[in-house]
């Protein structure tokens, strides 16, 4: 680690950072819907050096400019249409839904992408929503339920919007002012009395473990631990009702509520994390560059061989995973289930995405897994295509 930085945290304002992962020239967007390989490989880039915050254990890329990121440009984020996910969504929407008996009511979600999620709690609560994300593509929301959206960032001007449950869900990661957002956050909660707040990041605790340089990516300029996410959340003026990590611990699931009635805040398992973080990221680097030099060496094995390799899912972690490795160009093809990506090109190393049904017709050695909650169902996928490649999670 170098010396302490002379930038504040985001979070909680304290200073004296440390900076502990460099990573240069990694493209700006990475689910930016590219339509030629040219405009695939000249897609701009930025730099990132992660900073922990000894204060509040929250991590952030402090050289992230965000007047490099354009989230009006044609945006694909989606994971709808993985069943899995769906499953997990549908779960997730449920036990809110029956938890805060959020039932013909209002619902308000901050960064609603293309509003998959605001939809379902709609339709399974028979409640009302409103969304609000710049990213939105009008014409794609299809329901009976009562859901509008507006296209725009949630902001001061915003605020005076609530509902019964608000929901924020892999948006905080995105944000770089994260310490005023969520005071924002909490200013709209403030407007409906007994509202309930759900917000949902990435855990970056399994990141460190894992040495997953994959999940870090430009537009995540705020990375969250169970810790950080409590701290900022009760700085803030919530009160706590469940802080728990989800998905195969991919993911941070806090609900909060304004109203300190709502039972004791005592803190939740695996809260007490800033000595564990601060140890995981003074090894981050180091753990790292050994996944690195061990895919790099893989796919240099792979070439060799003559075998075609394929990543599958064009997401932000297959584009980091690509631009970070010397060799990510040598993967023929991204395999992706999202239609609205095929035929689409990757940010950075310009490989088309394509369809599952495309690798009959070009049947590939090795199959790369972006993420290994989707190994079923991509075995099955791959089973039903009439093919038994090596399948290999990240
Ligand atoms: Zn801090």
């Amino acid at each position: 680690m170098t010396e302490p930085r002379a930038s504040t945290c985001w979070s909680c304002g304290a200073t004296g950072l440390l900076a502990f992962f460099e990573s240069q020239s990694i493209p700006t967007s990475s689910c930016v819907l590219l339509p030629s390989r040219q405009e695939a490989e000249a897609w701009p880039v930025g730099n990132l050096r992660l900073a922990f915050c000894p204060a509040c254990g929250f991590i952030q890329n402090e050289l992230f400019d965000p007047d490099l990121i354009d989230y009006t440009q044609p945006y694909e984020e989606s994971q709808a249409f993985s069943a899995t996910f769906a499953r997990f969504a549908t779960t997730l929407a449920n036990r809110l839904i029956d938890s805060y008996d959020i039932r013909d009511k209002e619902v308000f979600e901050i960064g609603c992408g293309k509003g998959d999620f605001l939809k379902m709690i709609c339709e399974l609560g028979a409640n009302r929503g409103l969304g609000i994300d710049p990213a939105f593509t009008e014409g794609r929301l299809e329901t009976t339920a009562d859901v509008r959206v507006l296209n725009e960032f949630f902001s001061e001007r915003t605020t005076h919007l609530t509902g019964d449950l608000i929901t924020c869900v892999h948006t905080l990661e995105h944000i770089q002012a994260v310490g005023d957002f969520v005071h924002l956050i909490r200013q709209s909660a403030g407007h409906r009395a007994g509202s309930v707040v759900f917000i949902e990041v990435p855990d970056t605790m399994r990141i460190l473990s894992e040495g997953a340089f994959w999940d870090i990516y430009y537009e995540h300029c705020s990375y969250f631990t169970l810790g950080s996410l409590g701290r900022l959340l009760r700085a803030s003026g919530f009160h706590l009702l469940s802080l728990e990590t989800g998905y195969d611990d991919q993911y941070l699931l806090v609900e909060a509520t304004t109203a300190p009635s709502n039972g004791p805040d005592a803190g939740f398992p695996g809260e007490d994390d800033l000595d564990q973080v601060a140890k995981r990221v003074r090894v981050f680097s180091e753990a790292a560059s050994a996944a690195i030099r061990s895919w790099e060496r893989r796919l240099e094995d792979a070439e060799a061989a003559g075998k075609r390799v394929v990543v599958w899912a064009a997401s932000s972690k297959g584009v980091s995973f690509l631009t970070t490795l010397e060799g990510g160009r040598s993967v023929s093809h991204v395999v992706d289930i999202n239609p609205y990506k095929q035929g689409k090109f990757m940010p950075g190393t310009g490989q088309e995405i394509v369809a599952p049904e495309f690798l009959r017709t070009s049947p590939p050695d090795l199959v790369i897994v972006m993420n290994p909650i989707y190994l079923e169902e991509i075995r099955a996928d791959l089973t039903r295509l009439g093919l038994a490649p090596e399948v290999v999670a990240v």
